[in-house]
């Protein structure tokens, strides 16, 4: 009987051991997939850029000599699309960082000043109202570096996708500090939300080229936000404008 008994236990052992390694073996496959994916998609998008400047720059060996409308309408092109892809491949190498390597380092940060000088740093580079408001909790506790990437994703995006103001204000709960950062733009139908933090997700292809989004920096807004723990909460009404929401826990997590 004892014998039955340690035989029954071994098997037992076994089993969930080789449910373990099923399930272990299942997520490395899920993972390899995505990464895959992620190396094609990469591909793709940079494919597109490359192939324009070529076709710009044939177009400008064969008739720019003579034509200087041709080599002013192709070497804008070239200028246009190399521009485009050095984002690109700045963000993707953003992406690429290994997260092991970032330290992260938790700070009491000044909250007003924080996103005054955020807000200030884009009037300056674009020329637009960032109004920050000036009742909110007087500090977070998080990454300065990372918390400051974060909000320049956020402030970049709401200027892209409108024309207006855009506003930054921050409340609190009993356990987080949020940041708030509303525009009154062009918005983001409601089926897109639940994607928007895909890599090289765009909402539109069109509404894009012109602003020459990459479809990057929110994939790489929400792998900062999960370094310290904070959520991004999306609102928006198409026509009217988004707000994106950090939530910021008070305590290191
Ligand atoms: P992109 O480089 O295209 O801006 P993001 O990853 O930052 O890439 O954003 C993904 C998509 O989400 C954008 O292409 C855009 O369609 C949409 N989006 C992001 N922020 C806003 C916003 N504030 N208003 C409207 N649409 C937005």
């Amino acid at each position: 009987y004892e014998k039955i008994e340690i035989l029954d236990k071994n098997r037992d052992e076994l089993t969930e051991i080789s449910y373990t390694f099923n399930g272990m073996m299942e997520k490395l496959e899920q993972h390899y997939q995505k990464q895959q994916q992620f190396v094609s998609n990469a591909s793709h998008e940079l494919k597109t850029p490359i192939t324009v400047i070529e076709s710009y720059a044939k177009l400008l060996l064969r008739r720019g000599f003579d034509n200087k409308e041709v080599a002013q309408e192709s070497l804008q092109a070239i200028v246009n699309e190399s521009a485009h892809m050095h984002e690109m491949v700045l963000q993707l190498l953003d992406l690429a960082k290994n997260k092991e390597q970032l330290a992260v380092h938790y700070v009491q940060l000044e909250l007003n000043p924080l996103l005054k000088k955020a807000a200030s740093q884009m009037q300056q580079a674009y020329h637009r109202s960032f109004i920050v408001d000036t009742e909110m909790p007087k500090y977070i506790y998080s990454d300065e570096k990372i918390v400051k990437q974060l909000l320049f994703i956020l402030l970049d995006n709401a200027r892209k996708y409108s024309d207006g103001e855009v506003q930054l204000r921050a409340t609190e709960t009993s356990s987080h500090v949020l940041i708030t950062i509303q525009d009154f733009g062009i918005g983001i139908p409601e089926a897109h939300i639940p994607h928007l933090f895909e890599r090289f997700y765009r909402v539109g292809e069109d509404r894009n080229r012109k602003t020459g989004g990459t479809g990057l920096g929110l994939a790489i807004a929400q792998e900062l936000a999960n370094q310290l723990a904070i959520t991004i909460e999306v609102k928006s009404i198409v026509g009217k404008g988004s707000s994106f929401t950090l939530h910021v826990p008070k305590e290191e997590q």
